[in-house]
């Protein structure tokens, strides 16, 4: 028996404020309704901020994330169309094997999933592509596989002075509203997000945030599609309602969180999102264990993945703080599996729940009998008393 809150510090699906949650549970209105209709006005509007992309046309999708990057692939290219996606991690290889199953020919770059996307290697493959056979580039801002956070915003502009005309597609599941990012000045086409993560809502609904260039070629693309389709989409959108019945809850909810987001501001949101991400690594350099990503400049600031020695299972670790101390942390994904766990400090969150998570990690450690340094609380206590 288990007393207290449990600790969901996984990366996503991540803790839902009060609020929200009270929100969530008013009784369901009709969605044919003035009341409904003038609801979803205020979110298309309000959600606009969330991803700076004033000028962008947002869809909201009942589905996860899966179900965004289906619309986003199935609105753009056409069958045998060439797709560019780039191999950051287990989600980038997910987006990519769906690609292939809906009959698009990917070119994929291949990486060690300890880093983030090689715009030299993006250039190199655009540039060697005369034809301009390539009609988008897919790439995941935030790998939540590995707790890597590419650098979308130079690789993007890269590709632009090459005036190739690929459509530019981004995944921003677990970066959106913890990790600065700009649609529109980024010259992002599509952008890819989910309700269960930054923006502190279950899962259950999904977004493609779209620019004009975008819903352009989704007129003239004939690949087949029914219910990803944007075109009824933004149709009925104008008047504040969906081509079939929406999750009125969640919106309930996302309305709820907008507000929250808005009080906090999103300034403030990143850099608290930075600063907790800052005091994890600091606890887990002082344990001495080593993290996934390599580079510093491209750490998760909603994640942090711990990679552990081969002979070690990183899946007991979980499991022992799991039973003892009432607190989920993300598994090993794929090519990671058994090797790491992963931290997740996004979302509703502060300073005691950070140290209830990362004291509930160095107590597993120990329990585990992995070797560690102790004093990564004190690091991590540190850290916060100074910034
Ligand atoms: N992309 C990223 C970066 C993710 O983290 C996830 C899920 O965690 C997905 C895509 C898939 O989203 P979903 O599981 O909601 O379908």
């Amino acid at each position: 028996m288990q007393t207290g809150k449990h600790f969901l510090q996984i990366p996503g699906p991540t803790n839902v404020p009060d609020s929200v949650l009270r929100s969530i549970s008013n009784p369901t209105i009709d969605h044919r309704g003035p009341e409904f209709s003038e609801m979803t006005l205020e979110i298309l509007e309000g959600i606009k901020k969330i991803v700076k992309g004033e000028e962008c046309i947002p869809i909201i999708f009942p589905s996860s994330g899966t179900g965004a990057w289906e619309a986003a692939l199935v609105n753009i290219l056409s069958e045998g169309d060439k797709v560019l996606m780039y191999d950051t991690g287990h989600f980038s290889s997910l987006w990519k094997n769906m690609a292939e199953k809906l009959g698009f020919d990917v070119v994929y770059i291949q990486s060690d999933w300890r880093t983030g996307v090689d715009t030299n290697k993006i250039i190199e493959t655009l540039e060697q592509d005369k034809d301009q056979k390539i009609k988008a580039v897919c790439m995941v801002h935030n790998e939540t596989s590995t707790g890597v956070t590419s650098k979308i915003p130079s690789t993007i502009k890269n590709i632009k002075s090459l005036n190739h005309p690929a459509i530019i597609m981004v995944d921003t599941i677990s970066s959106l509203g913890s990790i600065d990012y700009y649609h529109d000045e980024w010259m992002v086409d599509v952008t890819v997000a989910g309700s269960q993560k930054g923006l502190m809502l279950p899962p259950g609904i999904a977004f493609n945030f779209v620019s004009k260039k975008a819903i352009e070629i989704s007129t003239k693309n004939n690949y087949r599609r029914s219910y990803w389709d944007w075109g009824e989409m933004v149709k009925t959108n104008l008047s504040g309602f969906f081509p079939y019945t929406p999750s009125t809850n969640i919106l309930f909810g996302l309305k709820e969180a907008l507000r929250l987001i808005e009080n906090e501001g999103l300034d403030n949101i990143f850099q608290r999102h930075e600063r907790h991400a800052n005091a994890t690594r600091e606890a887990v350099k002082s344990w001495g264990i080593e993290l996934l990503p390599i580079n510093e400049d491209e750490h998760s600031n909603s994640l942090t993945s711990l990679l552990f020695e081969e002979n070690i299972n990183a899946d007991n670790l979980r499991k022992i703080i799991l039973k003892k101390f009432n607190t989920s942390l993300g598994t090993g994904l794929g090519r990671w599996s058994g090797r790491i766990i992963r931290i997740g400090h996004l979302g509703d969150f502060n300073d005691p729940m950070l140290l209830g998570t990362l004291s509930a990690v160095e107590m597993g450690l120990s329990l585990a009998e992995i070797e560690h340094k102790s004093g990564g609380i004190k690091a991590a206590m540190d850290y916060l008393e100074r910034n």
